[in-house]
């Protein structure tokens, strides 16, 4: 069985690209590095001592993206490549459209001239409005309030109206909670570029002594201790999820929506108190305002995940935190050496 990973080198496919070598599977890994360093390739093969195909090639461009097809008969293809910072987004709008669902589209046309029928994609739950319900459920109203999450719901009705046309198409639209942690080894984890966005990559280099203090966005939100509330979902276990739908897609047809979540939410200053039990390191705090188009509270409702794909979270806060500080302990710098 051989799967195409577009975005592998990111985040969530490294991790990913780790457990589907670890269980057996031959793997090809399609990035254009712009958000990951080609050096995890090694660190990967340093993890699994096994070796995989590589194209640095951009997946929105037909003509770099089709080698790769010519090259390997492909029978599953997980889509984790695409731009994912929130923020930036929403100050380059065109350019979050352009790649992401010309990615989108690009993967899905050598899909159908290849004859390849299996699509996992990285779809998030920045498709929700968060504002109406708090336990989401795949059938939950949806709404977004940046780009970003608009290049994923436009992501998710394209994959649709492809296995509407195409009916031997097989797609899971996995939409992610909030993925922290990283592999045991401390070998690979998330490597944002500049200030992180996200609080656990934010909290690891104030611990690291890289960034001075956390600002914490908002303690007057309806929760229980007025921080926002989410659900965190260790990187390891999302991976696992990748696999259990490959078995998925392998015996259904057509395009589903499924959460990938845990069904647990904590608090910001829950996850720093997880954090400095995990780590044996303070973390220093202030309160600052809201961050615009945070909502106060939501996770996931994990049931369908469990129905469908047999898959449920099984680490906890304290292994994603202890995980998460593990990694930028022994890479200060990412993967600069
Ligand atoms: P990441 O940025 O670490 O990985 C994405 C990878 O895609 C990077 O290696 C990047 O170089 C590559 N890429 C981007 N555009 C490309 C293109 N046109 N051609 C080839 N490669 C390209 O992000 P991640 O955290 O691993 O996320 C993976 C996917 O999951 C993304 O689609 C993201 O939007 C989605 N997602 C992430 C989160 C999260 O919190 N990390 C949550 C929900 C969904
Ligand atoms: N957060 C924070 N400070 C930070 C980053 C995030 O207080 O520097 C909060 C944010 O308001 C939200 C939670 O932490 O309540 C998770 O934010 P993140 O950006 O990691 O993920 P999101 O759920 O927004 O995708």
């Amino acid at each position: 069985m051989k799967l195409l990973l577009t975005g592998g080198a990111g985040y969530i496919g490294s991790h990913t690209a780790v457990e589907l070598l670890n269980k057996g599977y031959e793997i090809v890994i399609a990035d254009n590095y712009s958000n990951s360093d080609p050096k995890v390739l090694d660190r990967i093969r340093k993890i699994t001592n096994k070796d995989f195909a590589h194209y640095n090639c951009d997946v929105a461009n037909y003509s770099e993206f089709e080698r790769v097809f010519k090259e390997h008969k492909i029978d599953v293809v997980i889509h984790f490549a695409g731009y994912k910072a929130v923020g930036e987004s929403v100050k380059i709008p065109l350019e979050y459209y352009e790649n992401n669902l010309n990615a989108t589209i690009t993967l899905l046309k050598l899909m159908n001239k290849y004859g390849v029928e299996n699509c996992i994609f990285s779809s998030s739950a920045a498709v929700y409005d968060s504002t109406k319900n708090r336990r989401l459920t795949e059938d939950s109203p949806l709404s977004c309030t940046n780009t970003y999450g608009y290049t994923k719901l436009m992501s998710e009705q394209i994959f649709k109206d492809a296995a509407r046309a195409n009916p031997k198409l097989s797609i899971a639209l996995l939409r992610y909670f909030n993925p922290i942690g990283s592999h045991e080894s401390g070998l690979i984890g998330d490597n944002p570029n500049g200030i992180p966005n996200n609080l656990l990559p934010y909290i690891t280099r104030v611990a690291v002594g890289k960034l001075d203090k956390l600002y914490i966005f908002g303690n007057d939100y309806d929760t229980r201790d007025g921080t926002g509330v989410r659900d965190y979902i260790h990187v390891v276990d999302l991976a696992l999820g990748h696999i259990a739908a490959i078995d998925y897609c392998l015996n259904n047809k057509g395009a589903i929506a499924i959460n990938l979540g845990t069904g647990k939410g904590y608090s910001v200053l829950e996850v720093v108190h997880a954090f400095e039990k995990a780590s044996g390191v303070k973390i220093p705090y202030e309160f600052t305002g809201r961050r615009e188009g945070d909502t106060a509270e939501y996770y996931a409702s994990p049931e369908l995940a469990k129905k469908l794909l047999g898959w449920e979270a099984r680490l906890d806060l304290e292994q994603m935190c202890a995980s998460a500080w593990k990694w930028q302990k022994m890479n200060p710098n990412g993967y600069e050496e």
